[in-house]
């Protein structure tokens, strides 16, 4: 007997189980399918789960600020069970050197006040005095580590910084996916992993349904591409790319995890941190540790990868994030084995990811986060629900589109800012900021 249900999502890390959560609270019948063996074991996984609302665009920060909410709410949120318990939102705050390349920050106070977010800009010693084992050396534009200047000073210090009090981050994003996962199941969403979409298959000019692993079929007049750095694949199968003005693809990304200085209690006291002039950001870890990302620096080569094919072990990328942080930390260690971990981005044209419908009918995407999207998941499920809702009722949503309330920050985003068809949105940072 072939299975039948309202909406097939294919994909189930934190986007995928949350928009699986979505449409179950709506009353569809869903199905979640992984070829992992559980929620949240692809890219989802090596997330860094920062929490943070300064983005490029005003909606960007809109919609990053209203998530702090809902992972702040995260039990009530969820109301379900879970027997592996919650997730935790560990409220920190996150604080962002203001330097010359980042014009001191003037823009990003600005959406700021747009928008109505608290910040606070703190000088150089309330930083020094509030931020543990940090110099407010200037280095310029982040450079690799083989260049002369590089760790010279590059003109005055920095001045001081903005502090964001709704941030930080999530300390176990596969956990969270398995929350999500748990809820939808609770609002009568089922899963199966360990199997793998090889057709999507249409009937009359619209979805049908899926085939998995090439030899099951099971239908639905819905299906969602949720398939993180494999969105491009998923998307080529159902043959909507043409129609698509912004596309995605597979960026490998490498994260380090290094003990902070000795003396450093950066877990207790410490902050999600960017800092533009080194090229890094980080967040505590536990064990009084620190994660390092990068912010992709102009100067890095981009490794864009076939994401069935590429290497997971450390590259010298490693060591150069460690010392770019080493510059802003003068006492931290560069140990010699190296620990973190190798993962991709399915990154968009323009950093922004795509939330949207496709021109086959009953095809829909939640694709491209860039390296960004983690924090807005559990709205994301939403989004995407009452997206598939509209247009399945007939609404045309390329012509006319859905608009959604944010409601801890009361204000109404369109959703055609992520729209496929959209311009190249040059307002993007075109890195990992959005
Ligand atoms: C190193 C790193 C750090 C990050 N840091 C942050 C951060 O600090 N803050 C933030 O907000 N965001 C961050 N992100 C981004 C965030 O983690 C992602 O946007 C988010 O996890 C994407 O979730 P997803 O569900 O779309 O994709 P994924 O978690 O990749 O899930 C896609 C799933 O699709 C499945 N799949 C693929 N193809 C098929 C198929 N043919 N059949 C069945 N299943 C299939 C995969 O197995 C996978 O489980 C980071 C990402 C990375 C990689």
């Amino acid at each position: 007997m072939r299975e039948t249900f309202d909406a097939i999502i294919i994909g189930a890390g934190v986007i995928g189980t949350a928009i699986a959560l979505g449409l179950a609270r709506k009353g569809l019948s869903v199905l979640g399918v992984d070829r992992l063996p559980a929620a949240g074991y692809g890219s989802t996984s090596g997330s860094c789960a920062i929490v943070r609302p300064y983005y490029s665009t005003v909606d960007g920060c809109a919609i990053g600020w209203e998530s702090h909410f809902y992972w702040r709410d995260w039990a009530a949120f969820l109301d379900a069970d879970d027997e592996r318990g919650l997730a935790r939102y560990v409220n920190c705050g996150c604080l962002r050197l203001k330097s010359p390349a980042n014009g001191y920050l003037k823009s990003t106070i600005g959406l700021m006040d747009e928008i109505g977010c608290p910040y606070e800009e703190w000088s150089g010693e309330q930083v020094l005095e509030r931020m543990p084992g940090v110099v407010l050396d200037s280095f310029g534009e982040a450079k690799p580590v083989d260049d002369p200047s590089f760790g010279q000073p590059a003109g005055p210090p920095l001045p001081g910084g903005v502090f964001f009090p709704d941030g930080g981050y999530v300390n176990d994003p596969q956990l969270a996916s398995h929350n999500l996962q748990r809820a939808a199941e609770t609002a009568g969403a089922r899963f199966r992993f360990r199997v793998a979409v090889t057709a999507i298959r249409t009937t009359n000019g619209r979805v049908a349904g899926v085939t998995l692993d090439g030899t099951e079929d099971v239908d639905a007049p819905v299906v969602v591409n949720v398939a993180g750095p494999h969105s491009h694949k998923i998307n080529t199968l159902a043959g909507v790319v043409e129609g698509m003005n912004i596309r995605t693809r597979a960026l490998r990304h490498e994260v380090c995890h290094v003990p902070a200085p000795t003396g450093v209690d950066y877990e207790n006291r410490g902050f999600v941190f960017n800092d533009g002039e080194t090229g890094v950001y980080i967040r505590p870890e536990i064990g009084n540790h620190i994660l390092i990302g990068s912010e992709d620096p102009p100067c890095d080569e981009r490794q864009w990868v076939d994401p069935d094919d590429f290497d997971r072990d450390f590259t010298e990328q490693w060591r150069v994030q460690v010392m770019r942080l080493a510059q802003r930390m003068p006492e931290l260690g560069i140990p010699s084995r190296s620990k973190g971990v190798v993962e991709l981005y399915d990154v968009s044209d323009d950093w922004i990811p795509i939330y949207d419908k496709s021109d086959l009918p009953g095809f829909y995407m939640a694709v491209g986060t860039s390296g960004n999207q983690f924090k807005n998941a559990p709205i994301v499920g939403e989004m995407m629900a009452e997206l598939i809702e509209a247009c399945e009722a007939g609404h045309d949503h390329d012509d006319d589109p859905v608009s959604f309330h944010l409601r801890y920050v009361d204000r109404t985003v369109s959703l055609g800012f992520y729209s496929r068809r959209r311009a190249i949105n040059r307002d993007s940072s075109f890195s990992v900021l959005g």
